[in-house]
């Protein structure tokens, strides 16, 4: 059930991966390296002549449109996008602190899901840290919301979601799923769920320069009464918002309490974290 207490972890050794980023659609070189403990998620951009850092971490978000971005405080164009992913592997994995370099602004998509990180990480093993892990747990109901969106997060001995997903399309609709660690198998159940994207925002999305990346090999595509390519799960969508959440969440490190979720997106997950953040940063 859930670990009150447990060590930090890193990764046993270096991994190395490359692959295709969603927004840029550029290749990208990834390298993870093992991390002290207390260091948290670190990135270090390794292709601008001097290798800069950015912590993942609430304060550190400078964008939540369409993925999850981390930047520079004194220099906002240096930034690292479309961390999520990533960031729900290494949750997944039950990994404190690790190093992450990469020679472009975005991380490679892989499949479009946190699976293959995960694998990735399952092949080089975990290494645990002589440092007790500190859980923020979570001690009133703390909440957000937008328009109809709506996030909350309440005290609770263990994590899990419940996600509500809204979408007024006849392939999607109306989709709820849970999560609860302990009671789920993130690996098997949430962590396959694939990013989509809809075949008539294509064109649009290219004109602002965005999933540049994306293809049937990394997303799930929504054409107007079918998907494009097979789905892994019959609701692979509110899976993959779960997934996202998860990562988002992990801006804070591991923490505790029962995520409610309705309509919710990056912005949302960005505000609670942050929220979440300056109560325990009160304590
Ligand atoms: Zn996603």
């Amino acid at each position: 059930m859930f670990a009150a207490q447990s060590l930090q972890k890193t990764i046993a050794r270096p991994l190395e991966y490359s692959g295709i980023a969603l927004h840029t659609g550029k290749e990208v070189k990834m390298r993870c390296l093992p991390a002290e403990a207390n260091s948290g998620v670190i990135f270090r951009r390794v292709d601008l002549g001097q290798e800069v850092e950015i912590k993942a971490e609430p304060g550190n978000v400078v964008s939540s449109r369409r993925c999850t971005s981390i930047g520079l405080k004194e220099d906002p164009a240096i930034t690292v996008h479309t961390i999520e992913h990533l960031m729900a592997a290494l949750w997944a994995s039950d990994i404190d602190n690790i190093i992450i370099e990469l020679d472009n602004p975005e991380t490679p998509v892989a499949d479009g899901s946190a699976l293959p990180y995960i694998e990735l990480i399952q092949e080089i093993g975990v290494k645990e840290l002589r440092e007790e892990r500190k859980i923020l747990k979570v001690e009133e109901a703390l909440w957000v919301e937008k328009g109809d969106m709506y996030l909350v997060i309440l005290p609770y001995d263990g994590f899990k979601v419940s996600y509500t997903l809204v979408y007024d399309h006849p392939v999607i609709g109306t989709q709820f799923a849970e999560y609860e660690q302990g009671l789920n198998d993130f690996i098997k159940e949430i962590a396959p769920a694939r990013t989509f994207g809809f075949e008539r925002e294509v064109e649009l999305l290219h004109k602002r320069g965005l999933a540049l990346g994306g293809s049937l090999d990394n997303a799930v595509l929504v054409a107007d009464d079918r998907t494009v390519n097979p789905l892994r799960f019959s609701d692979e969508f509110v899976r993959h918002k779960i997934m996202d959440l998860v990562g988002d969440m992990f801006l804070n490190g591991f923490i505790a309490g029962h995520i409610i979720a309705v309509r919710s997106g990056h912005y949302l997950h960005v505000e609670l974290a942050r929220k979440i953040h300056e109560k325990h940063q009160q304590k």
